[in-house]
């Protein structure tokens, strides 16, 4: 993918809507609590980007958390339609993960990784070839690759 290809993805409502360039960083199914809850199925997946190739367009409601590293985590969602649309952690400041399913081609990047793993319901299968974590793996935005 080049460094310049954009894609584009919004909530239900199409009251927000967004964009982002180039590739991700890491794309990930997580299955931790937090996005077992706030998405209400086994796993989220998101997909990483630095902040300044993310644009939104709307204005989204924010619930912010503690992750199980003691980060504080901030949900954006879509206050109409409730759509997840993207979080910040301020351990990684400078970058956002956008919940891949909000993609208007979700097929538009592949998961790398499973983090979370130990909090996987039986009913959530995953691809057993990909790299799965327990919990939360120290990899940073800003590895090699
Ligand atoms: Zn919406
Ligand atoms: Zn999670």
């Amino acid at each position: 993918m080049s460094e310049t290809e954009v894609n584009h993805g919004g909530c239900i409502c199409g009251g927000i809507r967004y964009q982002v360039t180039g590739a991700p960083v890491i794309v990930a199914h997580c299955h931790c609590r937090n996005c077992q809850r706030g998405g209400g199925a086994g796993h989220s997946t998101g997909a990483m980007f630095p902040v300044d190739r993310f644009r939104l367009t709307g204005s989204v409601s924010e619930y912010h958390l503690d992750s199980a590293q003691g980060t504080r985590v901030t949900r954006s969602f879509c206050p109409v339609c409730g759509s997840p649309i993207f979080g910040r952690n301020d351990g990684t400041p400078d970058h956002v993960t956008i919940a891949l399913g909000t993609l208007d081609d979700p097929s538009a990047f592949t998961p790398e990784v499973v983090i979370h793993a130990r909090s996987r319901p039986f009913w959530d299968a995953m691809d057993p070839d990909l790299e799965t974590f327990a919990t939360q793996p120290d990899w940073k935005p800003d590895r090699d690759g």
